[in-house]
Formats: C-alpha cells, structure tokens, sequence
C-alpha cells in the first residue's frame, strides 16, 4: 500500500497530527489490494497524479497516445491473463475514446475496467457548462457490463470491487468505474480509508454444470454419426487447454478452432478439420460448441452454409446464450473446464466416440482442398510485385521457428489470408479482430501481449488497419517492446488499384512508408519487396528483440473488396470505381 499523506490537521488539543489519505490514494492502494499489476491510459487532468501515484507505488503505468489503443491493450491483458486489464481515461473525449475499446471488450467478452475521471455532478447536472462536461455514466451504460459511480472516497474500495468482480465472473465483460475529480481530491483520515478497502474473495467462481444436463450432453454425442466440435475464444480464455485436449482426443471427435482459438491444439493436429470447414459445418449432425457463439461469424449456423438437421450441444458460461440462434438440444451451462471435466468424468471410456467413416471423409476433403491451395501459394510464392500469400507464406516459415511468438491480426485481405496461412501451436497466441470484425485493435493487442507476457509480437497489420493505431508505434519504441509490425502494404483499404473519378485520390486509396514512421521514433524499419526479404528482415527483427516494423509492398490489385465479408456490403445501383 501507499503511504498516507500524513499532514497536522491543527485540531486543538490533538497529541498527534491525524494520518490522512485521499481519493487517488486510496484508488491506489484499492487496486494494489487486488492485485492490480499495470494499468494501460492516457493522463490529463484529473487523473495524472493517479497515473504518477500508481506508478510510483509499483503499478507498471504504460502510457498511450489514444485512450481507444489503452483500452484495446487493456483488453488484450483481460484475455490474456482471466484478470480485468485497467484502462484509465481523462474525462469526456478521453472517456470516450476509451469507450469504444471498452464496448469492444464486452463485445469480445473480455475483461477490462475503464476508471475514468468526470467533472462535478452538480455542474454537469444543471449543464452549465464546465470544462469537459458529460454525464458519463449514462453514455457508458449502454455499451458495457455494468457502469458505476463513486460520490464519495470512502466508496471507492466498494466501486472497485463491484467494478473488478463484474468484470471477471460469468460471461466476463467491460465495467465502466467513473470516479469525479472532486472524489480524487477528497481528504479524509487514512485509518478510516484503509478499512474501506478489501480483497475480493473468489472473483470468479467456478460455475458446475447440472449432471442431468451433462447426461443430456453425454447421450446426444454418443449417438451421433457426424460429430463436430466448435472451440471458440470462450475456450481459449477458460485456461482449460488439458481437459479439452482429453475431451478431444479421448472422443476422437474432429473440431473447428475459431480464429483465437486457434492453437488451443496444435494447427496441425489430426482432428482438426479446418481444412474441411465447409464440409465439416454442411454435414455435421451433432454440434458441441465450447465457448462459441453462433453469430455471424458461424453463419448464425443457418442452411446452406450448416446441415438444417443438425443438433446443437452449447457450452458457455451465460445461460442467455443459448437458442439465441438455433434451439440447443443439450445446453450445458457452467464454465468450460468445469464442464469439460464433468464430461471426461460422467462419460465412460469409449461411451463417445466419432465414427471412422465421418473422420475419414473429413481427411479425404482436407486431402483434396490441401492439394488444390498448394498451386495458389506455390504460384504466389513467386510472384512479382509481391502478393499477400507470398508475404505470409515467408511470415509463415519464420513464425514455425518462433512458435511462442504471439500473433496479433487485422485488416480484411490481410486477416482472411494470415488467418488460413499461418498455422498456431500454442494457446492463446493468436489476437485479431475478433466478434465485431473491428479495425484499430493492432498496435493496443501487441502491447499487451507483450507487456503481460514478456514474450515476442507478430503484429501482421493491413495497412488500412494499422492507421487506426499507428502512432502506438511510438509507444512501443518508448517502451522498447519486443513487437515486430508488418505492415502488408497494399497502398489501399482493400486494394490500392482504384481509379478515382475526381481529383481526389480514391476512396479507397492509401500512401505510406510505414518502415520510416518508426524509425522517426528509434525503431528499425525495412522495407521488403520479395518474400526473401520478408523472412530475413523478420528473422533478423525477432533476433534483435526490440522494437521494429517491416513494411512489405504489395501489389496494389491483390486484394478482395471486403475480403470474406464482401456479401454484407449493400448491393445497390453499381457505383463507378
Ligand atoms: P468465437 O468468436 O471464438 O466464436 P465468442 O466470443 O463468440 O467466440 O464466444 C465466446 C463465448 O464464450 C461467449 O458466449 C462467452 O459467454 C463464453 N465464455 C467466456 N468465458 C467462458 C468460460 N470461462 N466458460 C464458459 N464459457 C465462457
């Protein structure tokens, strides 16, 4: 804990001057109790004598230039680590900024604490106008978990833990925590401080399924002849890669990694049927899903795309997930490594077990589309200027001899294609764009993994994408962080080969050297054209450890107009190009 501010309060008569604290102290001293290890913002008044409080009682403080890329980190660090990242903000545009990456945490099911500062209810209340006035506990509410206030110091050890135990128990997700400038500077006696805080006890409790619904589970997936499992970001988050690797194997049951699922197990592993996807969704009659929605990214598991017949095991921890697409033959409500067990355990060896002749056809497929790939990346391994599958295919080889390195993902050729090319063999290495298929999550993703985990960043950025968190690049060199960014540079949102009918560059038009960004900042920066260039610069970039950015020119007509996702684009009258 931080010292009291200890100050002669000038009572008559008192033997000693009074120990007292403040409202930053104790926010301080609140987030220590809990084990709070870093807090990823941007200062400004009223919170930087927070930021240099924290820093000075041993919280790492990791500075940004925008509140979207702290939250974005803060994020990350949730996911990463079970505990809620901590995102701290100055009032209204800060508060704001910040906001969008929290609405993404929930989104995403993360979980993340925005603290922020506000200016004065009895202002703001009456609108009349102070500075950076907004009432912003009810612009939060509508994007997050939960949203609260503290109006008084003493409350603000109970804010934090309604703050952090919300964040982190049942579906985890984002909690705004708005703390008013007057409240950071309230005094009052320390002892009486230091008793309102506390520990939380068991913030996010285990959550057992009901045995009957086990059973219900157990009896479908037995009887099934084309048996798939789903594993999504709710699995990799569970930290329940053991019992899921037994379930797997055990079953023999092939499964679909969603994207940050990916390297749960391995990439290669021969139960993966990622190969087959489209066989695999088209003809599987029983379905598990382990901490995956069935959202758009899964087709709202509607025909075509899914077997109208099929039948729907759903693990997750909200009960409200369930049938909120298709009706859940076998919900199983509870956390995955609690239901995994339940499932190891109440199944006897050999009770599930996928039918040969379904794991021989997925093979078979992943066979014949292998085969077929093979001539579009051999044909793009040569190409010239460089196409996106040449540059990921050298990221590719290189990321094979790092597999601890952690992979953060966004853009929309550059997502789609890193995401089928670059294969995972650890869990929870793999960031990206996640449910919202958002961009700007680049630079705050990298950060974060590489200040929660020490360990190396790939960040294999689109180069429209890597705009929205660019100049984090700053922050990374500040930090001297082991992130290499590789920009697959395009020259354009989607492809850089648009005629614009105006003296205006196009719409979708884009220019940059990237490599001479960072190296305004002390960083090293190449420029590759081949994917030679791509390896060795990676290759040396990763031995140097620090922080670098390789810009690969790519030819300005590789690219699809909204990569995969191009049938959400509205089809009107045609528009020129
Ligand atoms: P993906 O995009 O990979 O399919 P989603 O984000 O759509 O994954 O789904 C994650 C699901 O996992 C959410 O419905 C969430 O409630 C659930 N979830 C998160 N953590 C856990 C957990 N520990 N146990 C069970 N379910 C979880």
């Amino acid at each position: 804990m931080t010292d009291a501010v200890v100050q002669d309060t000038g009572v008559e008569g008192a033997d000693q001057p009074a120990a007292l604290t403040d409202g930053i102290h104790l926010v301080v001293d609140a987030l220590k109790l809990n084990g709070v290890e870093t807090i990823y913002g941007v200062v400004g008044i009223p919170i930087t004598d927070l930021a240099r409080l924290a820093q000075a009682s041993g919280i790492r403080y990791i500075g940004f230039r925008h509140e979207s890329d702290a939250g974005h980190a803060a994020a990350a660090a949730g996911f990463l680590t079970q505990k809620p990242g901590i995102c701290l903000t100055v009032s209204a545009p800060g508060f704001l900024n910040g906001l969008v990456a929290l609405a993404n945490a929930t989104t995403n099911c993360f979980p993340m604490v925005q603290i922020s500062g506000s200016s004065e209810r009895h202002l703001v209340d009456l609108q009349r106008g102070d500075y950076e006035e907004m009432d912003q506990l009810a612009a939060a509410k509508p994007f997050v978990k939960a949203a609260y206030r503290v109006h008084r110091a003493e409350d603000i050890g109970r804010g934090l833990a309604r703050a952090i135990r919300t964040a982190i128990s049942g579906r985890p997700g984002g909690v705004y925590l708005d703390i008013p400038a007057a409240v950071l500077g309230e005094v009052l006696d320390a002892e009486k401080g230091a008793a309102s805080l506390w520990r939380l006890v068991d913030p996010a409790p285990r959550q057992l399924p009901q045995p009957e619904a086990v059973d219900r589970a157990i009896e479908l997936l037995a009887g099934a002849e084309r048996p798939l499992l789903v594993l999504g970001k709710g699995a990799a988050y569970a930290q329940a890669d053991d019992l899921i690797r037994e379930f797997v194997e055990s079953t023999g049951i092939p499964y679909l990694p969603m994207s940050m699922a990916k390297g749960l197990l391995p990439d290669d592993h021969p139960q993966s049927a990622s190969t087959a996807r489209s066989l695999a969704l088209r003809r599987a009659d029983v379905v598990m899903l382990v901490g995956a929605r069935l959202n758009w990214l899964l087709g709202h598991g509607d025909a075509p795309q899914w077997n109208p017949d099929a039948k729907f095991v759903q693990v997750d921890i909200a009960a409200t997930e369930m049938d909120s697409n298709q009706p859940i033959a076998a919900p199983l409500v509870g956390d995955v490594g609690s239901v995994m067990e339940a499932l190891v355990e109440r199944s006897k060896p050999g009770r599930i077990t996928a039918p040969a002749p379904w794991r021989e056809e997925l093979t078979a497929r992943s066979a014949q589309n292998v085969a077929k790939m093979s001539g579009r990346l051999k044909a793009a391994a040569t190409a010239h200027p460089m196409k996106f599958l040449g540059a990921l295919q050298a990221i590719r080889d290189v990321l094979q001899e790092n597999p601890g390195a952690y992979v953060v993902n966004e853009g929309a050729n550059a997502l789609d294609l890193a995401r089928n090319t670059i294969g995972m063999q650890v869990p929870r290495h793999r960031l990206d764009s996640g449910t919202w298929g958002v961009m700007g999550i680049g630079m705050g993703y990298a950060i974060a993994a590489a200040v929660e985990t020490g360990g190396p960043v790939v960040a294999i950025e689109g180069d429209s994408a890597f705009g929205f968190s660019g100049m984090e690049i700053e922050t990374v060199c500040r930090y001297n962080l082991p992130i290499v960014t590789v920009v697959l540079n395009n020259s354009g949102v989607y492809r850089g080969d648009d005629a614009s009918p105006s003296d205006d560059p196009a719409p979708t038009a884009l220019k940059a050297r990237h490599d001479l960004m960072i190296k305004a900042f002390g960083g090293a920066g190449y420029q590759a054209t081949t994917p030679d260039e791509v390896a060795t610069t990676l290759r040396e970039a990763l031995a140097a450890g620090g922080p670098a950015l390789i810009d690969c020119v790519i030819d300005p007509t590789d690219g699809t107009e909204s990569g995969n996702i191009a049938h959400l684009n509205p089809k009107g009258i045609s528009v020129p190009r």
